[in-house]
């Protein structure tokens, strides 16, 4: 069958912009599978497993994970989704030129009835330095969740959810910050050309100054 009747979207989103909030709500609200390769390698590091050790000393230093071990563990995962019935939203990947022509061959040879959407997340960078140096995020692995310092409900520095004492990432530290945004800045227009020239259409969402949920309300009329 080629009829395109499932989606990949991905979001071209700077670090802190909003992704994986964006990405819950559609999973939580339309019934998208998501893979975010950020949580999956910090599942890994929380687990202490081989790979994880080598994930923590990219990650903790807000370096991109090499091109080739991120494909594979996406890959695994892509081709155990295929049969599903859902959509999917990459969280975070490609965040590459290289992923990005991997994904796109991967989808074209293994998974023909998906369409691929790329919709970039458009907010200032000065926005979002402020946000990801106020994130605090649970370390519990089976919860996740993400908050703000400004949220009442974290004044205690647990996790109103499952009680964890909260976390400020490694990477979310104002020098790993700079750092990140500089690797994401180099890597965002070598991957536009990449979509360019494969055909692909970046579609467009300003998430600047708005909450979650009139981010979700106006991704869902792109839909
Ligand atoms: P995130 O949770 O999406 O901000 O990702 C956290 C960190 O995981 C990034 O700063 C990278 O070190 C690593 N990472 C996540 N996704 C990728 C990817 N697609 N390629 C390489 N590294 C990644």
């Amino acid at each position: 069958m080629n009829l395109k009747n499932k989606t990949i979207f991905t979001f071209l989103s700077a670090p802190g912009a909003g992704k994986g909030t964006l990405a819950q709500q559609v999973s939580t609200n339309l019934n998208y599978i998501v893979l975010s390769t950020g949580d999956l390698f910090r599942q890994h590091i929380a687990n202490q497993t081989e790979i994880g050790k080598e994930l923590k000393s990219y990650i903790d230093k807000g370096q991109l994970v090499p091109d080739d071990l991120t494909i594979n563990m996406v890959k695994k995962w892509l081709l155990e989704q295929k049969e599903s019935e859902k959509s999917i939203i990459l969280d975070g990947c490609p965040r590459t030129a290289y992923q990005a022509k991997k994904i796109l061959a991967i989808i074209s040879h293994d998974m023909p009835n998906y369409k691929f959407r790329v919709v970039k997340l458009e907010i200032p960078q000065e926005e979002i330095t402020q946000r990801l140096i106020n994130r605090r995020c649970c370390p519990n692995k089976s919860c996740q969740a993400v908050y703000n310092t400004s949220m009442p409900e974290i004044a205690s520095g647990k996790c109103p959810k499952c009680k964890t004492d909260l976390i400020q990432r490694q990477d979310d530290k104002p020098e790993v910050i700079a750092q990140r945004f500089d690797i994401y800045n180099k890597n965002e227009s070598e991957l536009i050309s990449a979509y360019k020239s494969s055909g692909i259409n970046i579609e467009t969402l300003n998430v600047s100054q708005k909450t979650p949920t009139q981010i979700f309300e106006n991704f869902k009329k792109i839909l």
